[in-house]
């Protein structure tokens, strides 16, 4: 039986979007397919908040990750870490040669805009990565302080992690000065996982025009030039459902929806469930000011036996989320994003407590 998902990704995905995978194929080389991705990207521009091109990948997240470090650093990034994802970043640029330094912070604070600075000042790098919303940790970090910052570096670019965010949370892409700002359709987006988008600024693929070795199937430059000169198509074979729900899903978030009502949603989501773990005498990972409006972690200060309550449910219907890594057991995790009603989330609390 299908349970109801209550981890950070993927998520319980609306009906009519499930029935989209089964729309009939077009050619990835069609008038047809042009047509569909132009009007993804038109509306990915407006979640996004940008001007910039948007790119699509037949992949997770993590192939637009890989192909960022490999892409558009020529000398040396910097990665700041604040949990599990921000490490893969880091991991992602090592494993493909790139020189990396890490920056990582004790789990559950957040990466401070002093410390990107410092970092930044030394001249050392051309490019620094940031995770927007930390899933394993349930930190979302302050990218408006953090691009104030920036502000005094144009020449460094600012790759941003919003796989776990975008489209649950108002990412103003352009106002922050992101330059290739990724997310992920599994997460907030409400679709199946499989594909993932970003925002890339043309000054961005200026320079990776420069950069060798930029691998092939998530490069940039390649990526960008069949969406500029096809126009607006695949280097390779594209999930042409994917593209089709993805269409579906962004008209309903901008027009049925409306990205307003739907971040409120989010934000009263993570209000309910941060008070309903400190009304069950739990903490919560991340400070105040710093907590995640799409997913929660709840320190175990209780020591309860988390693993026995995934399972208990488990039992119930509901697939519940343990700790992250190290963090197993020491804390649990409870996801409030997508399209996830405020009454179902209500019901999935009030079962947590039955079980206490
Ligand atoms: N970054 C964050 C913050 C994530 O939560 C995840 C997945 O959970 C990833 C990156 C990796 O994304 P994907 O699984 O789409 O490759």
């Amino acid at each position: 039986m299908a349970k109801k998902l209550f981890i950070p990704g993927p998520v319980d995905v609306r009906q009519e979007v499930l029935d989209a995978f089964a729309t009939p194929m077009i050619g990835h080389r069609t008038k047809d397919i042009s047509v569909l991705q132009e009007r993804i990207s038109d509306n990915l521009r407006k979640l996004f908040y940008t001007e910039n091109t948007i790119l699509l990948s037949s992949s997770s997240g993590t192939g637009l990750m890989e192909g960022a470090v490999r892409s558009f650093t020529a000398k040396r990034a910097v990665v700041f870490s604040v949990g599990a994802f921000g490490n893969r970043w880091a991991q992602l640029a090592e494993t493909n040669g790139i020189p990396v330094d890490k920056v990582e912070v004790e789990w559950g604070n957040p990466t401070l805009p002093a410390v990107v600075d410092e970092y930044l000042a030394t001249g050392k790098y051309d490019v620094f990565c940031v995770t927007h919303n930390e899933t394993s940790t349930g930190i979302m970090n302050p990218v408006e302080a953090i691009s104030e910052v920036r502000k005094k570096y144009p020449d460094v670019l600012w790759l941003v992690d919003a796989v776990s965010s975008m489209g649950g949370v108002k990412i103003d892409v352009d106002k922050l000065g992101i330059d290739v700002c990724i997310t992920s359709t599994q997460k907030c987006l409400g679709l199946p996982p499989g594909m993932s988008m970003a925002s890339v600024t043309e000054e961005a693929i200026e320079k990776a025009k420069g950069i060798k070795n930029r691998g092939f199937y998530f490069d940039y430059v390649t990526l960008h030039k069949f969406v500029k000169t096809k126009p607006y198509q695949y280097p390779t074979t594209p999930s042409i459902p994917h593209m089709f729900a993805l269409d579906m899903q962004l008209k309903y978030i901008l027009e049925e929806e409306g990205q307003e009502a739907r971040y409120a949603r989010h934000a009263a989501m993570a209000k309910t469930t941060q008070n309903w773990a400190l009304n069950n005498g739990f903490e919560l990972l991340a400070g105040e000011g710093y907590r995640s409006n799409t997913v929660t972690t709840v320190k175990n200060t209780r020591d309860i036996d988390v693993a026995a309550l995934v399972k208990e449910a488990g039992a119930e219907g509901y697939l519940m989320s343990n700790g992250y890594g190290s963090l197993k057991g020491k804390t649990f995790r409870i996801a409030h994003m997508a399209d996830r009603k405020p009454e179902v989330l209500q019901e999935y609390l009030d079962m947590l407590t039955s079980k206490l």
